[in-house]
């Protein structure tokens, strides 16, 4: 099991240091590796104790905390399925995951127990738990007994370990299960890829119910004994105050942007640090460059998916190029395939698939949408549409549900996009394709200017007129104070593509 995997990566000395949570109200700070390891076993016998058997499901959604991660570490023990939920979520989104997921146990903060009284009720739920993220009551207070540690369950590579709901940023969240094998894969790749070793302290400030948080940086420290300092959220002056004693930070475009904001984030902060990665979205090259100019650090862009883990890495040693997501990891594979299955040559562009022990196996309970998901030889077929450069670098161009054709040519937002990021009035920007009376959809570009600037439609039409083919141009522009983004910092194009539906009938 990736549980027996992970104790083994620990260091010898389980006094060690694996987790800080600096800034909690209540309960501990530090937490050793015997610590995170004892919770777990306690945890996992209690959870045996209320009659949970292997591949019964957990729902968790609580804020980020240790204890929150020794759940799903007594889920990987205990041969439970872990899965956590976006902890944004409200009422009706729950409901309906809930309805979907069938757990024997719900865990919950204790600010949403009401609601989840209900809904656990009405759907048959077993079993119903509260755990503050600052420790000021857990369901393991007054437990009368929990039964001695039970030995760690033992679990085939094939058996799932957790179910992940998608970011939803193209429509209803889906449910990915990842098997032990699947999880463990990725972990190892990651952490022999980034160098992880018991030496590193890995800054932690993303959420642990999503994949770039739990799988990709919690895996990279628990499978190399490193040291994690976690951050409920991303808060800016936290992680300024955190960095001089990390080695590695991993982030989200938005914390990049946001580091930046100020001159206090410096060569001299960052001089001590390792390596910075970013995914999850797209890294502009401009903030690339800035990130680069101002500390000297190349930002590692790499690029997964939360059926898939994490697909592919700008390397570790040798050219991090902007604007690609590097190469594949180790033991999977990519190709970039046309429209007919064709697979396609370097520098050509089209539907970007996946192959290797990282990939899921299927969407929990939409067996028609996951087999629609993977070619007949077994690819999974990503949605992102992408190019691999003659040096093997991988491009992302965009979403395949994002591509616009208007009048019949293929218009990639992204291309776009970067022109119109790269005007200096403007701070970002997004094109998404609408309904056209002539040319069946068309491009409608949605721009956020930089404070204090001003940029009129025409303009900024007429700018892009002399940068590329007509057909690429934008039919129209309209200017907003932000765009939409999910709680992964991913533009929300579908609703851009609602507000503007009639933009250009
Ligand atoms: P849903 O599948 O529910 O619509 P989602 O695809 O955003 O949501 P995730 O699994 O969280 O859900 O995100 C994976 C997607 O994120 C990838 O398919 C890709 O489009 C995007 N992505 C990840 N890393 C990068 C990156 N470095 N650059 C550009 N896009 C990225
Ligand atoms: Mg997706």
């Amino acid at each position: 099991s990736l549980y027996t995997l992970i104790e083994a990566s620990f260091p010898e000395d389980r006094s060690r240091v694996a987790l800080e949570a600096p800034g909690r109200s209540h309960g501990p700070l530090i937490w050793s590796f015997a610590r995170l390891a004892s919770t777990a076993a306690r945890y996992a016998a209690f959870f045996a104790g209320l009659g949970l058997v292997k591949g019964d499901r957990i729902v968790l959604q609580v804020e980020k905390s240790p204890e929150a991660l020794c759940v799903y570490l007594a889920c990987l023990r205990g041969g439970f399925v872990f899965l956590p939920l976006n902890t944004a979520y409200r009422t009706d989104e729950i409901d309906y995951l809930v309805g979907d997921a069938e757990p024997a146990l719900v865990i919950c903060d204790p600010s949403m127990e009401e609601a989840l009284r209900e809904i656990t009720a009405r759907r048959g739920t077993p079993h119903l738990l509260t755990l503050d993220a600052n420790a000021r009551g857990s369901f393991m207070d007054g437990a009368e007994k929990v039964r001695d540690a039970l030995p760690a369950a033992v679990c085939a590579a094939g058996d799932l370990a957790a179910i992940l709901y998608t970011s939803g940023t193209t429509g209803k969240p889906k449910g990915a299960m990842l098997s032990h094998g699947n999880l463990a894969a990725n972990g190892i790749a990651l952490r022999d890829v980034w160098r992880f070793t018991e030496d590193d302290v890995l800054l932690h400030a993303l959420p642990i119910f999503h994949a770039h948080g739990l799988f990709v940086a919690c895996h990279c420290a628990l499978l190399s004994g490193a040291k994690m300092i976690w951050q409920q959220k991303f808060e800016r002056a936290d992680v300024i105050r955190e960095l001089p004693r990390a080695t590695v930070f991993m982030g989200v475009p938005t914390f990049y942007t946001r580091l930046l904001s100020g001159e206090d984030f410096n060569r001299d902060l960052v001089r001590h640090m390792r390596l910075f990665t970013s995914g999850s979205a797209p890294l502009l090259a401009e903030t690339f460059e800035e990130f680069r100019a101002r500390t000297g650090h190349a930002i590692l862009e790499r690029y997964g998916m939360t059926e898939t883990g994490m697909n592919t890495s700008n390397p570790y040693d040798g050219e991090r190029r902007p604007g690609t997501v590097g190469f594949p990891l180790a033991g999977t594979q990519v190709r970039v395939v046309s429209d007919e299955g064709a697979v396609l040559e370097a520098g050509e562009i089209g539907g970007l698939q996946v192959q290797g022990p990282n990939v899921f196996t299927g969407y929990w309970r939409m067996p028609e949408k996951s087999a629609e998901e993977f070619t007949a030889d077994g690819w999974f077929k990503t949605g992102d549409v992408a190019m691999i450069d003659v040096d093997g670098y991988v491009h992302l161009v965009g979403r395949a549900k994002d591509l616009i054709i208007s009048g019949g040519f293929n218009v990639y937002p992204k291309e776009i996009e970067e022109l119109v990021d790269d005007m200096p009035e403007v701070l970002e920007s997004a094109i998404v394709g609408v309904p056209h009376a002539d040319f069946g959809e068309a491009g409608v570009a949605v721009v956020v200017l930089r404070p204090g600037q001003m940029l009129d439609e025409a303009t900024l039409l007429a700018r892009l007129k002399e940068r590329v083919a007509n057909f690429k141009v934008p039919k129209r522009a309209f200017f907003v104070e932000s765009l939409p983004r999910n709680t992964m910092g991913k533009v929300q194009k579908n609703l851009l593509r609602g507000d503007y539906k009639d933009a250009c009938r």
